[in-house]
């Protein structure tokens, strides 16, 4: 019998299983698929591995604005896909690694939750039973297809085809401008697909401060993305999206259509245990425990952050719960990044929920144009960072666009945890010349 039975070899799995072997536990880990889940082979790090060759391209393409001139750049986008998929193997292989140094027995296959007294979860996969004392479901999520008339017949790509095709598109129409949608737009945009992006909000990227995300739409415009907004997909054909806004019913056509509307927790292998549900998941306490006393859950399956950072921290809170070390999970300081050029990156609340909430909070801006380094790499970019104070000047929410914010964001999440004021954060020493200045720059400003 095993101390501990983790089902789901993504960021929350994997790290989990590690931390618990570490800390003196025998953990058996089930993954159906690919060790690194999601986050490895069909999400975060391959569309990063794209985007960043798209960031190449179009650097070598404008270098002349550096005073560098290449003649003729092209690219060769099955090479590029064949990189991405080079640098997935070695991360997996890294992971891989990582279990059996730390002793942990990696059961490839699906695994079934059997039963389950409170004692004792036993677990089927395979032919074999396997029985733990603790059971962590890190089974995250997969991609939710809406009943959107047509979407039964119609060819689309989701965000995982779309990874894998070895051409760019000619057109592509989006359905959904979430984070995962835009990354997409921007991707394919700038290897010289035309792309649409419908989408239902009246802005896109939901969830993240409006002024940062309008100046990325504007930016993504000005490059030739079109957007459709405050728009509601009535129809999917193949090649045929049918939409209606205030004006009417229209349709766009592409010769691919990428349809990216959300995700949804995987509930399989442990639907059966009976679990109260959280939205369409599986509910979770601050100490990661389900309502069954011997179970916990981290990662996607609590329909809560859906991103592999809070994932792989929400997995470090169970498994300090399940070795009696103090922990606990706070959701106030989690940061969200787009990886699009240029970049958006917030953490902590945003001005909408401050509103929203009838408190007071003060609002410092900043263009990241003065931050010398900004000006220096990027020619001709434009930026903000936005920093939220409340009503005792702590930093509550950072929200900027310009790049690298995507880095310097770390910056705001330590200020937002440790419960800094705008006073405490101006007195700490950043180095110089770097883009994160203008978040000590902006305190200045009230
Ligand atoms: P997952 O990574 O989904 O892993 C769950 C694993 O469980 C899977 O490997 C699955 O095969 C396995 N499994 C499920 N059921 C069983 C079973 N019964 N038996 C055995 N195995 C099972 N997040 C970010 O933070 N940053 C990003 O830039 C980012 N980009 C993304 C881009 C895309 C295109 C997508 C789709 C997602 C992105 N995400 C990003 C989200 C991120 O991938 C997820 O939040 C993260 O992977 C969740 O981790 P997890 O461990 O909860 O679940």
């Amino acid at each position: 019998m095993y101390n501990l039975a983790i089902i789901g070899g993504g960021p929350a799995g994997y790290n989990a299983a590690a931390q618990a072997a570490k800390g003196g536990m025998s953990v058996v880990l089930f993954e159906k698929k690919a060790l690194g889940g999601t986050c490895l082979n069909v999400g975060c790090i391959p569309t990063k591995t794209l985007l960043y060759s798209s960031k190449m391209y179009k650097h070598a393409e404008e270098g002349a604005k550096y005073g560098v001139k290449a003649e003729s750049v092209t690219f060769e986008y099955d090479k590029i896909v064949a990189r991405k998929n080079k640098i997935i193997r070695k991360l997996v292989a890294g992971i891989k690694s990582k279990m059996t140094n730390n002793n942990v027995t990696v059961i490839t296959g699906e695994a079934n939750v059997v039963g389950n007294d409170g004692k004792v979860v036993r677990i089927a996969c395979g032919e074999e039973q396997y029985e733990a004392e603790k059971l962590l479901i890190c089974t995250g999520s997969v991609v939710a297809i809406p009943p959107i008339p047509g979407v039964d017949t119609a060819e689309y790509w989701t965000s995982t085809e779309a990874l894998e095709t070895k051409e760019v598109p000619e057109s592509l129409v989006v359905i959904g401008g979430g984070v995962i949608g835009i990354e997409f737009a921007g991707l394919f945009n700038t290897f010289g697909t035309k792309v649409t992006v419908v989408e239902m909000a009246p802005e896109i990227l939901p969830g993240i401060d409006p002024e940062i995300s309008a100046m990325l739409r504007d930016d993504l415009t000005k490059k030739g993305v079109e957007f459709h907004l405050s728009s509601k997909v009535l129809h999917v054909a193949t090649g045929c999206v049918t939409y209606s806004d205030a004006e009417g019913e229209h349709k766009a056509e592409a010769t691919n259509i990428l349809l990216c509307v959300g995700r949804k927790p995987s509930l399989d292998g442990v639907r059966d245990l009976g679990l109260e549900p959280n939205r369409n998941g599986i509910k979770t306490d601050s100490h990661m425990r389900t309502s069954a006393p011997n179970i916990w859950a981290a990662g996607d399956i609590n329909a809560t952050s859906l991103l592999a950072h809070t994932a792989e921290r929400e997995a470090q809170v169970a498994v300090n719960d399940m070795l009696g070390i103090e922990d606990e999970m706070r959701y106030n300081a989690i940061p969200g990044v787009i990886y699009t050029n240029p970049e958006v990156a917030g953490c902590g609340t945003t001005e909408a929920a401050l509103q929203a909430a009838g408190v007071e909070y003060k609002v410092r801006k900043l263009p990241m144009s003065f931050s010398g380094r900004f000006v220096a790499e990027n020619e001709g970019g434009n930026g903000l960072c936005k920093i939220l104070t409340d009503a005792n000047d702590k930093v509550v929410g950072v929200h900027a666009i310009g790049n690298p914010c995507s880095e310097f964001i770390a910056a705001a999440c330590v200020a937002i945890e440790a419960g800094m004021t705008a006073e405490q954060l101006h007195r700490v020493v950043f180095p110089h010349p770097t883009v994160c200045e203008v978040i000590r720059e902006a305190m200045f400003m009230i």
